[in-house]
């Protein structure tokens, strides 16, 4: 592997050195849904690539609604990357009409998907929504490093498809990108192998597939997609009373307002995890670091 990896390298600078002398050639136009994927389609294709975010920093990726700019924008790009759900479930047919030549990947396509996490306050516990009116795909695949992986083998494939000249210079950065994610997924699981308590709670469970690589447990407070009502409020505190829990977590694109109370009632604090950060190992890293120091006691 380690051979075959400085061979890839090795072919890279070839690469490099083929693509200095082709300066003419424009980047590929690439848009993509949310900002962790502008990260991953960057890092495989480095100058080779000019990435668009559809979803706008603050804006949450379940209701964001593109601007006429950016799907006029469209008309020039040479690839979507989806993420397979999110606003895309609304917005794909729109997507595809405004480029029919625009090649379109799903990185979730095929992948083991769990069900869209919501609390189920009859019962009291945390279950998948069952029925057929909210089974719903949980789409914050790019939360667990493996799954990046997976995901990022889709692009590298999509990017030589549209650029086979460039095929060993995507292949190296792949290779590149998978070794950091090894590294990143062996210091989280070494950063929480020692953790007492396994559950944290959160307001909106975009941690699913983190929770589920990493052995923890995701306590949701909203209630599909909404702030919870009054009881079901009461019910949260309860519950958070009765575990222990000291730190309720956030994101920035999402009302803190509920996750403020049951902090408030539990005497505990409110920190913030973002899973749209822009620099994802860092950014992962911080989160398992903040959730080894609330899970300890
Ligand atoms: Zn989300």
């Amino acid at each position: 592997m380690r051979f075959l990896l400085a061979f890839l390298l090795l072919l890279s600078g070839w690469a490099g050195a083929a693509q200095a002398s082709d300066s003419g050639a424009r980047p590929l136009r690439v848009f993509v849904s949310v900002l962790p994927q502008k990260t991953f389609v960057e890092r495989l294709g480095g100058e080779r690539v000019q990435v668009e975010v559809m979803v706008r920093p603050g804006d949450s990726p379940h209701t964001y609604e593109p601007t006429p700019r950016q799907v006029a924008a469209l008309a020039d790009a040479d690839l979507y990357v989806a993420v397979g759900g999110t606003f895309e479930d609304a917005w794909m047919g729109r997507i595809r009409s405004a480029n029919p030549h625009m090649a379109i990947v799903n990185t979730g396509e095929g992948l083991d998907l769990r069900a869209m996490q919501a609390h189920d306050h009859d019962r009291d516990e945390e279950v998948a929504p069952e029925g057929g009116r909210h089974q719903s795909k949980d789409p914050h695949l790019w939360t667990s490093p493996p799954l990046v992986g997976q995901m990022a083998a889709r692009i590298r494939d999509a990017l030589i498809a549209l650029d086979p000249a460039q095929g060993l210079f995507y292949a190296a950065n792949y290779a590149s990108f998978t070794s950091e994610l090894e590294d990143l997924d062996r210091d989280i699981r070494a950063q929480l192998a020692g953790l007492s308590d396994r559950r944290f709670m959160v307001f909106h469970p975009s941690w699913g597939y983190f929770a589920d690589t990493y052995g923890l447990i995701q306590v949701p407070i909203e209630h599909e997609g909404k702030e919870p009502g009054p009881k079901a409020l009461v019910a949260l505190i309860e519950q958070a009373r009765r575990e222990q829990v000291k730190v309720i977590f956030v994101q920035p694109q999402f009302s803190r307002k509920a996750a403020a109370q049951v902090a408030a009632a539990i005497d505990g604090r409110v920190e913030v995890m973002d899973p749209l950060a822009p620099d994802y190992s860092a950014n992962l890293r911080r989160v398992a670091a903040v959730l080894a120091g609330a899970g300890s006691r």
